[in-house]
């Protein structure tokens, strides 16, 4: 059967995608100061235990994690040495990594240290890139800002917030990294990291770089993160989208239960999606949750008036709520 342009579901705004086009961008502010960041010698760091790889090449993304550790009252320059070392030996020891994972690491208190080694050096010199450890199988492509704190329900500290923007600044100012390109660890992978407060604050972030280095901010598209005990056509549509992917012991309730976790979770497994690198977050199960990772595999185009799982899922985002048109090919389901 042919099918026209109009027999397309287009169900972007269903989803919740957010954002608009990209314009040029250009780097034109005046120097600032760059922010103090303390050094792994300054904070007494272990050696790596192999040499630090140095990409010949800058980096396409920031990304902002939160650490998932507690909410710190101690705002001070030693505990931010403390956490930079408790982080290095977790991600040494325990995840069996060369050194520290993220690039930088910025405490409740907004003392901002290097995470791994030479990753300061290398930012100053603008034309390279420290191979990091903190978004699985992306890590030549981000740089990394570990916050700590865990910030699902709570904002984070002033002092952090605008430690943060510093950093980020500097960082995007030495690569020429537009402000769209500032993600939330969110966006690679199906975690909860940085935190829905953190996250939600992102478009604030990129807007106050643009207007600090001068250029135009866009705000980029997002996918939407589903998880336990979230309900409604989304979650109904994600349901009718794994039994679509063989994972036929999934409900069609649209309620985000125990066994919509577990069949996320075996569907990751099977697709090869990897363990994510955060820091206290991958000792918490993540796996089930469906997010930016999940997404691109679970939609594929459809015909949205078929018997298929994929069409019910098709109607399920387009039933009682206006399906909105959208040109990001991503969140088509079409037939
Ligand atoms: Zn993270």
């Amino acid at each position: 059967m042919a099918l026209t342009r109009r027999d397309l579901i287009r169900t972007g705004a269903t989803l919740g995608l957010t954002g608009s086009a990209l314009s040029v961008t250009t780097f034109t502010a005046a120097a600032e100061t760059n922010p103090k960041v303390w050094t792994t010698a300054e904070w007494a760091a272990r050696p790596p235990k192999e040499s630090i790889e140095v990409l010949k090449r800058t980096p396409a993304y920031i990304v902002v994690h939160h650490t998932a550790t507690k909410n710190s009252e101690d705002l001070s320059k030693e505990q931010a040495f403390k956490l930079s070392r408790a982080i290095q030996n977790y991600h040494m020891d325990s995840r069996g990594w060369i050194d520290t994972g993220q690039q930088f690491t910025n405490s409740r208190g907004g003392h901002l240290t290097e995470g791994r080694h030479r990753s300061l050096e290398i930012v100053r010199d603008g034309a390279h890139h420290v191979r990091g450890a903190h978004v699985a199988n992306r890590n030549s492509e981000v740089i990394g800002i570990e916050n700590e704190g865990t910030y699902t329900t709570v904002d984070m500290p002033p002092a952090q917030w605008n430690a943060l923007v510093d950093l980020v600044t500097f960082i995007a100012r030495q690569y020429k990294i537009k402000p769209s390109e500032i993600c939330g660890h969110r966006d690679f992978a199906n975690t909860q990291c940085p935190g829905d407060l953190l996250y939600k604050r992102l478009p604030e972030l990129r807007k106050v770089v643009g207007e600090r280095l001068a250029v135009p901010v866009t705000q980029p598209k997002s996918w939407p993160l589903l998880r336990p005990g979230d309900t409604g056509p989304r979650v109904l549509a994600a349901q009718h989208l794994l039994r679509d992917r063989g994972e036929r012991d999934v409900p069609t309730d649209g309620v985000f239960g125990s066994s919509t976790f577990a069949a996320m979770s075996r569907f990751a497994r099977s697709a090869g999606l990897p363990d994510e690198p955060c820091y206290a977050t991958a000792v918490a199960d993540e796996s089930g949750l469906i997010g930016a990772a999940a997404w691109p595999l679970l939609i594929r185009q459809v015909d949205p008036h078929g018997d298929s799982d994929a069409a019910k899922a098709a109607r399920a985002l387009s039933a009682g709520g206006t399906v909105v048109e959208t040109q990001d090919w991503r969140m088509l389901l079409e037939g």
